[in-house]
């Protein structure tokens, strides 16, 4: 039902303002009503050679985003002081179509029990019954009666075939979406790529603010095609735009922020900078730079998503 991320790249923030943002942004969406809640963040980072250092917290609650503020607060190991300088964390507001309202329904869902994928989802996928049981068949446990479960396992999967180590989250999650049906806007955070976001939309509503103290030196973002997804003709056709770095002034380390939202009212207090995401449109950011992809091209599209301001 409601969406909230938050990544702070190069901005340091302690863990304790962290959570503050991802509560404060479920309770603007609370108006759309939820029956349960959850959030998932960075465990704690010890050293650099620390086995934990991606590990992935998830708190899950039924009922009101207080009693998940409640929780959270409440996990000893965490030390809410800790400054985290680039950190990526998920929020949700579940409104149950598959599953009753509980805690192992409500979201984030992951792909395992070490959390190496977690994922938000707003809306329902259709196809899910056919995905579980080939998941299933696959050997895959599942742990919630719902639908959107079948998304982290199935990047798992993805994951555990991929022909080697290099490749990157977006692809992973770009092989992910084709075999989804239904309406769904998507954040994906995984332990083996952290701090980086991947997210994307169709059917469903999703937007991204932007929040940096240096001018965004582009207003506008042009939009990367996967050519692997193009057919041949269109691939010679299309003058793929050059987009090596998509929002310039922040694509060499610089400080950014980026609120993901299913609604502008979860942003509009942090910044009136926003791009509004399009159906097929995967928005990734690494390394603090946001880049909008696109999954699938159609003829006469607009090739830049722009930058609005909010009033
Ligand atoms: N269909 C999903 C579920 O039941 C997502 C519902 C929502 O949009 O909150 O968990």
């Amino acid at each position: 039902c409601g969406i909230f991320a938050y990544l702070n790249y190069q901005v340091p923030r302690t863990r304790k303002e962290i959570y503050e943002t991802l509560v404060k942004g479920l309770q603007r969406l609370e108006y759309r009503g939820y029956d349960s809640a959850g959030i998932a963040v960075d465990g704690p980072k010890k050293t650099d050679t620390d086995s934990n250092q991606n590990t992935i917290y998830l708190f899950k609650k039924k009922g009101k985003v207080k009693a998940l503020d409640e929780v959270l607060y409440k996990k000893d190991s965490l030390d809410l002081d800790e400054e985290l300088g680039t950190h990526f964390g998920l929020a949700h507001t579940r409104w149950a179509t598959h599953g009753e309202p509980s805690a192992v329904n409500s979201h984030p869902h992951r792909s395992d029990k070490e959390n190496e994928f977690v994922v938000i989802h707003n809306g329902i996928i259709t196809n899910y019954k056919e995905l579980k049981a080939y998941l299933i068949n696959k050997g895959y446990e599942f742990e919630s009666e719902t639908d959107t479960e079948v998304i982290p396992k199935l990047i798992k999967y993805v994951y555990d075939n991929r022909e080697n180590d290099s490749i990157t989250f977006s692809t992973l999650v770009e092989r992910v979406i084709p075999q989804l049906e239904g309406a769904f806007a998507l954040v994906f955070k995984s332990r083996h790529f952290p701090r980086e976001a991947v997210s994307t939309r169709r059917g469903s509503p999703l937007l991204i603010g932007v929040r940096s103290e240096h001018e965004l030196s582009t207003e506008d973002i042009p939009i990367q095609y996967n050519s692997a997804h193009l057919k041949e003709e269109e691939k010679n056709s299309h003058n793929r735009p050059d987009c090596s770095s998509a929002i310039d002034s922040v694509g060499d380390g610089r400080a950014v922020e980026y609120y993901f939202a299913s609604d502008a009212s979860a942003i509009i207090e942090y910044t009136n900078k926003v791009l509004y995401l399009e159906d097929d449109d995967m928005a990734v950011v690494t390394d603090g730079k946001l880049s909008i992809h696109r999954l699938r091209r159609q003829v006469g599209e607009n090739p830049v998503r722009a930058i609005q301001t909010l009033q």
